[in-house]
């Protein structure tokens, strides 16, 4: 077990002071070093993405490596997160530009040599999949095109607007489904090779269907491994079936970016708050992704635009706001982080969080009503902190879903449950052994630290058979 509670290297911050929406950050180049990966983390990260559009192997388990032991240094658990390509489709390699008209034809086909046969190259062989009628997308939606005929492995499209192809640039196919078949051949390996990497989760990209967070679940389980999965909203389809990929996976992301390119740029911020919703509504963590401080990769100041942005995700009551190129490629890495937390923490303080969907569990009507005992009893003493034992995390995540304004202590015997539980609204998870007294000893350690003070009221949640998942039946009130 990780020795994470050394408070000496952390700051003794009050409960109430810590942030409840959570920060995701992605490594990469201007990342790339145990200081900066602990700066992040000493800013305000509480979940780390790896990016598996880029890098090798042995980049990603470096940083993993750098993420850990910062993470065990600083004495805070996070999460690390293995982000699938997908079926995200490039143009290949060739010579120089292509300049597209209105009403010019195009030709592309899988591994094609633009040089001698003017048939532009795929990456992927989309011949298949596609239909005639159906729209594709070039650099980032900026060529617009309609399939005009499929014949032979060659893919005909007639262009919808002028524009200037460069190599490499990636495809949206708003219209086309993948029947079931969106893990790719390099998602496979990249999901065997992430089974010895120490991960918490796996996002999946290009979701179409709840069908594909059930196959990945499945061959992660087959595998052995415990991370758990990460439906990336960005497809039509995926918006169609939100609601059931929502139910099905572990967490869901607003992925922005090919969200707007294969829907409508306006389409985003609605479908934001329903997926946010949803999320509430079936205990599925939210994220919301991509561009959310842009320009700072650039300059070390937000736009008021960016700044609100980030508001509004912690008003609707997102579990996480994520950053990507702003640490990925950025100038600005750790102010980025900074920057991302000061907002957080002022909106929470000064604006309650509006939830749209009520949490509403069916399934789970014993624990969900222990769950909601526990928030009534919390706010109505105006508890200082909820202190819920838990070991697969489900019960913190309940809990949580509640959008309490009440701190959620969050300990558990299990290492990784506490990793997945540092991206969750509300939550600061701890990791001790298994024990009867697990909850009363964590809070007695918080007093001790000075994160509780005398006369703050506790509300414990806890069960009698402690480190067995759904035991969950002692709520109790103390009084320090
Ligand atoms: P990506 O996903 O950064 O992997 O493309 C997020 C998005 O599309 O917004
Ligand atoms: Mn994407």
């Amino acid at each position: 077990m990780v020795d994470m509670d050394t408070t000496s290297r952390t700051p003794n911050v009050p409960i109430k002071d810590f942030k409840r929406t959570k920060i995701i950050v992605t490594v990469g180049p201007s990342t790339e070093s145990y200081k900066s990966v602990l700066a992040m983390l000493k800013a305000g990260a509480n979940g780390f993405r790896l990016n598996f559009s880029h890098g090798t192997y042995d980049s990603h388990q470096q940083f993993i490596k750098w993420i850990r032991k910062a993470s065990a240094d600083y004495g805070k658990p996070v999460a690390i997160i293995q982000d699938l390509q997908g079926p995200k489709i490039r143009v290949g390699d060739f010579e120089g530009i292509i300049n597209v008209r209105t009403g010019m034809s195009l030709r592309f086909k899988k591994g094609a040599n633009y040089e001698e046969e003017k048939i532009i190259p795929l990456q992927y062989d989309i011949a298949k999949k596609v239909k005639r009628g159906e729209r594709l997308f070039l650099f980032d939606g900026r060529i617009r095109t309609t399939i005009t005929s499929v014949k032979d492995g060659v893919v005909h499209v007639r262009a919808e607007n002028d524009g200037v192809l460069v190599k490499r640039k990636g495809i949206n196919l708003p219209d086309t489904d993948f029947q079931g078949d969106i893990i790719t051949k390099k998602d496979k390996q990249d999901i065997a090779a992430g089974v010895d990497m120490d991960l918490d989760y796996v996002a999946l990209s290009f979701v179409q269907h709840e069908s594909d967070i059930v196959k990945i679940r499945n061959r992660l389980k087959s595998l052995g491994s415990s991370a758990k999965v990460i439906a990336k909203i960005e497809t039509k389809s995926a918006v169609e079936n939100a609601e059931d990929i929502i139910s099905e996976a572990d967490m869901v992301m607003v992925a922005r970016g090919d969200l707007a390119i294969e829907t409508l740029p306006e389409s985003v911020p609605v479908m934001q708050r329903k997926i946010i919703g949803l999320g509430i509504k079936y205990n599925t963590p939210s994220i919301v992704a991509t561009q959310m401080l842009a320009s700072m990769t650039e300059v070390p100041e937000p736009t008021r635009a960016e700044v609100s942005d980030i508001a509004t995700a912690v008003i609707l009551g997102a579990d996480c706001v994520m950053l990507s190129d702003e640490t990925a490629s950025g100038k600005y890495p750790i102010q980025s982080v900074e920057i991302m937390k000061r907002v957080i923490l002022h909106v929470q303080n000064e604006n309650p969080v509006n939830v749209s969907f009520d949490n509403d569990n069916p399934d789970t009507p014993r624990s969900s009503a222990i769950c909601s005992a526990v928030i009534r009893l919390a706010e109505e003493l105006d508890a200082k902190a909820i202190v819920a034992e838990t070991k697969s995390g489900n019960t913190a995540l309940q809990i949580a879903a509640g959008r309490s304004d009440v701190p959620l202590v969050a300990v558990t015997s299990n290492l990784r449950t506490a990793q997945q539980l540092a991206v969750v609204y509300g939550v600061k998870s701890y990791n001790r052994p298994a024990d009867k007294l697990a909850a009363t000893k964590l809070t007695n350690w918080l007093h001790s630290n000075k994160l509780l003070k005398k006369y703050d009221i506790i509300v414990t949640v806890s069960g009698k058979y402690p480190g067995v998942v759904g035991t969950t039946d002692t709520i109790k009130v103390r009084v320090l």
